[in-house]
């Protein structure tokens, strides 16, 4: 038999949760372990071997500081294929918008009792290394990302979305935010991401009664100019809107368009 593709799983800045949703796979785990060889896993294998010669490197989060830069890059030269997990390492996530706020300002506020910690602009995975392919979400889908590691793993492209989350939720019948007449409770009223959203994610949070708060990104052609005009027309405050646009993709070159 021949020897299984070697993995390598790593984190950078982030909650780690969409690693946890990879050991949430539970029984499914050991049904990928049956086509891959999981050699460097810090957070879960006791002794992790050396991250070299991967087949493929999954990598959660987003470049922060200069070490997981160039560690990155290492990662990169010793990867036939790269793929991201999560909305950190796609999109720079939550803690990208400290790329808008003044960065001695963040680290007195946030660090002032801590020496030695080192935090540069935060960046997606894709400006610092070429990525192959993106599971997106905050956190993952744990069966999207086996399906799109079965997919790579047989030389196929696992599927891409292009369409904005609404057509899911329309096609799951739910009544739409934008046309609730009554006046809805404080967690409901804020403006729903849905139309400038990269679907994929079966509508999950239009469904279970919340509105899209955009973790999958947005769609190739996004209109968030009319989102950002529906909004102010709904009575939503300029700051409240842009809080939302640039939720997971704070400061990073992908949400230089609602910057304008
Ligand atoms: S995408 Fe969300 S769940 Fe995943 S690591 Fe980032 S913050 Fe955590
Ligand atoms: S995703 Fe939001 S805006 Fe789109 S149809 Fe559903 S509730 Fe309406
Ligand atoms: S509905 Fe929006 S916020 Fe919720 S999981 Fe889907 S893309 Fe993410």
């Amino acid at each position: 038999m021949s020897e299984k593709p070697r993995v390598g799983i790593f984190g950078m800045t982030s909650c780690y949760g969409c690693q946890l949703e990879i050991i949430n796979l539970e029984e499914n785990i050991l049904r990928l372990l049956d086509h891959v060889n999981i050699s460097y896993w810090r957070l879960a294998l006791e002794t992790p071997s050396d991250p070299k010669n991967l087949d493929i490197a999954i990598i959660e989060g987003s470049a922060s500081n200069q070490e997981e830069i160039e560690e990155l890059r290492e990662i990169r030269q010793n990867s036939k294929i790269v793929i991201t997990i999560g909305a950190c390492a796609a999109l720079g996530g939550v803690q990208g918008m400290r790329n808008l706020m003044n960065n001695e300002r963040v680290m007195s506020a946030a660090y002032s009792n801590l020496s030695g910690v080192r935090a540069t602009e935060v960046k997606a995975i894709h400006e610092v290394i070429k990525v192959d392919y993106a599971v997106r979400g905050c956190p993952i889908n744990k069966e999207e990302f086996a399906a799109a590691i079965l997919h790579l793993l047989a030389g196929t492209q696992p599927p891409a979305w292009n369409m904005p989350v609404c057509n899911e939720c329309k096609i799951k019948g739910n009544e739409c935010f934008f046309e609730r007449k009554k006046p809805l409770p404080h967690y409901q009223s804020r403006v729903c991401l849905g139309p400038i959203s990269e679907a994929g994610c079966g509508a999950r949070c239009p469904s279970n009664g919340m509105p899209c708060d955009g973790c999958r990104g947005w769609t190739e052609d996004a209109h968030v100019k009319q989102w950002i005009k529906e909004g102010l027309e709904r009575n939503q405050t300029i700051e409240d809107l842009a809080m939302l646009v640039h939720r997971y993709s704070g400061g990073t070159k992908d949400s230089e368009i609602a910057k304008e």
